[in-house]
Protein backbone atom coordinates (compact mmCIF):
# COMPACT_ATOMS: atom_id res chain seq x y z
CA UNK A 1 0.00 0.00 0.00
CA UNK A 2 1.52 3.28 -0.64
CA UNK A 3 0.47 6.86 1.53
CA UNK A 4 -2.38 8.45 0.27
CA UNK A 5 -3.09 12.25 1.82
CA UNK A 6 -6.34 13.61 2.46
CA UNK A 7 -6.79 17.45 2.52
CA UNK A 8 -9.70 18.84 4.29
CA UNK A 9 -11.24 22.08 5.55
CA UNK A 10 -12.84 22.35 8.69
CA UNK A 11 -15.38 25.00 7.13
CA UNK A 12 -14.04 28.14 7.22
CA UNK A 13 -13.61 32.10 9.54
CA UNK A 14 -14.09 34.95 8.18
CA UNK A 15 -11.69 37.46 9.36
CA UNK A 16 -10.40 40.50 8.48
CA UNK A 17 -8.18 40.30 5.93
CA UNK A 18 -5.11 42.31 7.86
CA UNK A 19 -4.74 40.03 10.77
CA UNK A 20 -3.35 37.44 7.62
CA UNK A 21 -1.25 40.11 5.78
CA UNK A 22 -0.92 42.94 8.04
CA UNK A 23 -2.10 45.25 5.21
CA UNK A 24 -5.45 44.55 4.12
CA UNK A 25 -7.09 46.22 7.23
CA UNK A 26 -10.98 45.86 7.18
CA UNK A 27 -11.27 43.57 4.13
CA UNK A 28 -13.61 40.77 5.55
CA UNK A 29 -12.22 37.64 3.93
CA UNK A 30 -13.01 34.34 3.98
CA UNK A 31 -10.32 31.53 4.77
CA UNK A 32 -10.20 27.98 5.12
CA UNK A 33 -9.21 25.98 8.29
CA UNK A 34 -7.41 23.02 6.61
CA UNK A 35 -6.45 19.91 8.00
CA UNK A 36 -5.41 16.09 6.84
CA UNK A 37 -5.00 12.89 6.98
CA UNK A 38 -2.64 10.42 5.62
CA UNK A 39 -2.95 6.35 5.02
CA UNK A 40 0.84 4.77 5.25
CA UNK A 41 1.16 1.67 5.40
CA UNK A 42 2.45 2.10 9.33
CA UNK A 43 -0.87 3.89 10.95
CA UNK A 44 -3.16 6.90 10.11
CA UNK A 45 -1.48 9.95 10.98
CA UNK A 46 -3.09 13.69 11.00
CA UNK A 47 -1.79 16.80 10.64
CA UNK A 48 -4.09 19.48 12.74
CA UNK A 49 -7.80 18.80 13.96
CA UNK A 50 -9.62 22.08 13.01
CA UNK A 51 -12.21 23.51 15.08
CA UNK A 52 -14.20 21.49 17.49
CA UNK A 53 -17.91 20.54 17.21
CA UNK A 54 -18.77 20.49 20.77
CA UNK A 55 -19.13 24.33 21.11
CA UNK A 56 -20.97 25.20 18.39
CA UNK A 57 -24.00 25.07 20.06
CA UNK A 58 -22.77 27.60 22.25
CA UNK A 59 -19.92 29.31 20.71
CA UNK A 60 -19.67 31.89 23.61
CA UNK A 61 -20.18 29.09 25.96
CA UNK A 62 -17.32 26.77 24.67
CA UNK A 63 -14.78 29.24 23.06
CA UNK A 64 -15.14 32.31 25.48
CA UNK A 65 -13.73 35.44 24.06
CA UNK A 66 -12.02 34.18 20.94
CA UNK A 67 -15.68 34.56 19.22
CA UNK A 68 -15.00 37.94 18.97
CA UNK A 69 -11.55 37.69 16.74
CA UNK A 70 -13.85 36.19 14.21
CA UNK A 71 -16.33 38.40 11.74
CA UNK A 72 -17.70 34.94 11.06
CA UNK A 73 -17.22 30.91 12.07
CA UNK A 74 -18.75 28.83 9.26
CA UNK A 75 -17.93 25.81 10.60
CA UNK A 76 -20.87 23.18 10.65
CA UNK A 77 -21.09 19.78 12.68
CA UNK A 78 -20.70 18.35 8.83
CA UNK A 79 -17.26 20.34 8.63
CA UNK A 80 -15.82 18.89 11.58
CA UNK A 81 -13.15 16.06 11.13
CA UNK A 82 -14.90 13.06 12.60
CA UNK A 83 -17.43 13.49 10.02
CA UNK A 84 -14.85 14.26 6.84
CA UNK A 85 -12.50 11.35 8.04
CA UNK A 86 -16.31 9.01 8.43
CA UNK A 87 -16.71 10.10 4.44
CA UNK A 88 -13.34 9.55 3.74
CA UNK A 89 -13.83 6.01 4.81
CA UNK A 90 -11.49 6.34 8.47
CA UNK A 91 -12.56 5.64 11.19
CA UNK A 92 -11.01 7.36 14.74
CA UNK A 93 -10.05 4.74 16.06
CA UNK A 94 -7.76 4.32 13.21
CA UNK A 95 -5.93 6.83 13.61
CA UNK A 96 -2.13 5.87 15.17
CA UNK A 97 -0.51 9.88 15.34
CA UNK A 98 -2.12 13.41 15.87
CA UNK A 99 0.90 15.85 14.24
CA UNK A 100 -0.25 19.58 15.49
CA UNK A 101 1.34 22.29 14.12
CA UNK A 102 0.58 24.03 17.46
CA UNK A 103 -2.51 24.49 19.55
CA UNK A 104 -4.76 27.05 18.55
CA UNK A 105 -8.69 26.98 18.34
CA UNK A 106 -8.31 26.18 14.34
CA UNK A 107 -5.70 23.60 15.08
CA UNK A 108 -5.85 21.14 17.94
CA UNK A 109 -10.01 21.48 18.07
CA UNK A 110 -10.62 17.98 18.05
CA UNK A 111 -7.77 16.02 20.21
CA UNK A 112 -10.59 14.25 22.31
CA UNK A 113 -11.51 12.82 19.56
CA UNK A 114 -8.66 10.61 19.33
CA UNK A 115 -8.02 9.55 22.74
CA UNK A 116 -5.59 6.88 21.83
CA UNK A 117 -3.33 8.54 19.33
CA UNK A 118 0.00 9.55 19.86
CA UNK A 119 0.26 13.41 20.05
CA UNK A 120 3.32 14.73 18.25
CA UNK A 121 4.15 18.27 19.68
CA UNK A 122 7.18 20.48 19.57
CA UNK A 123 8.21 20.48 23.75
CA UNK A 124 7.92 24.29 23.69
CA UNK A 125 4.09 24.55 22.64
CA UNK A 126 2.46 22.41 25.31
CA UNK A 127 3.68 24.58 27.99
CA UNK A 128 2.82 27.94 25.98
CA UNK A 129 -0.43 26.30 25.05
CA UNK A 130 -1.67 25.99 28.81
CA UNK A 131 -0.55 29.87 30.00
CA UNK A 132 0.58 31.68 26.99
CA UNK A 133 1.45 35.20 26.57
CA UNK A 134 -1.64 37.96 26.80
CA UNK A 135 -2.28 38.39 23.39
CA UNK A 136 -2.46 34.96 22.41
CA UNK A 137 -4.47 33.69 25.77
CA UNK A 138 -7.77 33.90 23.44
CA UNK A 139 -6.28 31.68 20.30
CA UNK A 140 -6.02 28.40 22.94
CA UNK A 141 -9.20 27.16 23.95
CA UNK A 142 -8.92 25.92 27.58
CA UNK A 143 -12.39 23.47 26.76
CA UNK A 144 -10.72 22.33 23.87
CA UNK A 145 -7.70 21.10 26.19
CA UNK A 146 -8.58 20.63 29.71
CA UNK A 147 -8.99 16.58 28.94
CA UNK A 148 -5.87 16.03 26.87
CA UNK A 149 -3.43 16.74 29.80
CA UNK A 150 -2.62 12.36 30.76
CA UNK A 151 -2.65 11.96 26.29
CA UNK A 152 0.43 10.35 25.23
CA UNK A 153 2.57 13.30 23.96
CA UNK A 154 5.84 12.74 21.88
CA UNK A 155 7.28 15.88 22.79
CA UNK A 156 10.09 16.83 20.38
CA UNK A 157 12.84 19.24 20.69
CA UNK A 158 13.06 22.63 19.21
CA UNK A 159 14.83 23.17 16.05
CA UNK A 160 15.59 19.22 15.44
CA UNK A 161 13.76 17.91 11.97
CA UNK A 162 11.87 14.80 13.25
CA UNK A 163 10.96 11.93 10.29
CA UNK A 164 7.70 10.14 11.39
CA UNK A 165 8.49 6.72 10.07
CA UNK A 166 12.12 7.35 8.88
CA UNK A 167 11.05 6.60 5.29
CA UNK A 168 11.30 10.16 4.39
CA UNK A 169 7.45 10.37 3.59
CA UNK A 170 6.61 12.81 6.63
CA UNK A 171 8.64 15.07 8.04
CA UNK A 172 8.17 17.51 11.35
CA UNK A 173 10.14 20.81 11.08
CA UNK A 174 10.19 23.68 13.96
CA UNK A 175 8.85 26.59 12.43
CA UNK A 176 8.35 29.33 15.41
CA UNK A 177 7.00 32.60 15.72
CA UNK A 178 3.73 32.17 15.30
CA UNK A 179 3.95 30.58 18.42
CA UNK A 180 7.57 28.99 20.23
CA UNK A 181 6.37 25.41 19.12
CA UNK A 182 4.90 25.97 15.81
CA UNK A 183 5.92 22.81 13.32
CA UNK A 184 4.85 22.60 9.82
CA UNK A 185 4.83 18.89 7.95
CA UNK A 186 7.00 18.03 4.90
CA UNK A 187 5.12 15.46 2.89
CA UNK A 188 6.67 13.08 -0.13
CA UNK A 189 3.73 11.50 -1.82
CA UNK A 190 4.39 8.48 -3.78
CA UNK A 191 4.50 9.32 -7.67
CA UNK A 192 4.07 13.32 -6.89
CA UNK A 193 7.49 14.79 -8.15
CA UNK A 194 7.39 17.87 -5.61
CA UNK A 195 7.09 17.24 -1.76
CA UNK A 196 4.80 19.40 -0.14
CA UNK A 197 5.44 21.94 2.69
CA UNK A 198 1.91 22.05 4.96
CA UNK A 199 3.29 25.26 6.18
CA UNK A 200 0.51 25.76 8.99
CA UNK A 201 0.42 28.83 10.30
CA UNK A 202 4.18 30.20 9.83
CA UNK A 203 2.95 31.18 6.47
CA UNK A 204 -0.80 32.07 6.47
CA UNK A 205 -0.27 32.84 2.35
CA UNK A 206 2.06 34.05 -0.35
CA UNK A 207 1.64 37.29 0.89
CA UNK A 208 3.97 36.71 4.06
CA UNK A 209 6.34 34.90 2.27
CA UNK A 210 8.86 38.26 1.10
CA UNK A 211 8.75 38.76 4.97
CA UNK A 212 8.51 42.39 4.61
CA UNK A 213 6.06 42.72 6.93
CA UNK A 214 5.28 40.42 10.34
CA UNK A 215 2.04 38.29 9.21
CA UNK A 216 -0.40 40.19 12.24
CA UNK A 217 -0.75 40.40 15.84
CA UNK A 218 -0.87 36.62 16.36
CA UNK A 219 2.67 36.55 16.70
CA UNK A 220 5.17 35.58 19.37
CA UNK A 221 8.45 36.36 18.32
CA UNK A 222 8.87 38.47 15.07
CA UNK A 223 12.53 37.50 14.42
CA UNK A 224 12.20 33.77 15.00
CA UNK A 225 8.74 34.05 12.47
CA UNK A 226 10.95 35.17 9.75
CA UNK A 227 13.75 32.77 9.96
CA UNK A 228 10.86 30.38 9.51
CA UNK A 229 10.03 32.04 6.63
CA UNK A 230 12.99 32.09 5.04
CA UNK A 231 13.57 28.29 5.92
CA UNK A 232 10.06 28.25 3.62
CA UNK A 233 11.47 30.13 0.89
CA UNK A 234 14.38 27.95 0.91
CA UNK A 235 12.21 24.42 0.55
CA UNK A 236 10.21 26.45 -2.01
CA UNK A 237 13.69 27.21 -4.19
CA UNK A 238 14.71 23.86 -3.58
CA UNK A 239 11.50 22.41 -5.36
CA UNK A 240 8.96 21.86 -2.59
CA UNK A 241 5.37 22.44 -3.29
CA UNK A 242 3.89 25.34 -0.38
CA UNK A 243 0.49 24.78 0.90
CA UNK A 244 -0.20 27.92 2.71
CA UNK A 245 -2.19 27.88 6.29
CA UNK A 246 -5.12 30.06 5.80
CA UNK A 247 -5.19 31.33 1.83
CA UNK A 248 -8.67 30.90 -0.47
CA UNK A 249 -7.16 30.87 -3.30
CA UNK A 250 -4.10 28.56 -2.82
CA UNK A 251 -6.37 26.27 -0.99
CA UNK A 252 -8.49 25.69 -4.25
CA UNK A 253 -6.46 25.64 -6.50
CA UNK A 254 -3.85 22.96 -4.46
CA UNK A 255 -7.01 20.56 -3.27
CA UNK A 256 -8.14 20.56 -7.00
CA UNK A 257 -4.88 19.74 -8.08
CA UNK A 258 -4.69 16.70 -5.89
CA UNK A 259 -8.49 15.91 -6.50
CA UNK A 260 -7.18 15.32 -10.28
CA UNK A 261 -4.51 13.38 -9.29
CA UNK A 262 -6.63 10.51 -7.66
ZN1 LIG B 1 -2.51 29.83 14.87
Amino acid sequence: MEMKMYPFSCGSYVIDRGILDNASWGEPYEHPIPMFAFRHPRGVVLFDTGHNHRGLADPRKWYGKSVDGFLEIRVTEEDCLPRQLARAGIDPSEVTHVVLSHLHIDHAGEMTSFPDAQFLVRASELPFAWWSAPNQRNSYIFNDLKDTREYNYLELPDDADFDLFGDGSLVCIHTPGHTPGHQSFLVRLPGHEKRIALCGDACYGPSNLGGALPNSGVLVDVPRWYRSIQRLRHLENCGCELWFGHDMEDWRAKTEKAMNRK
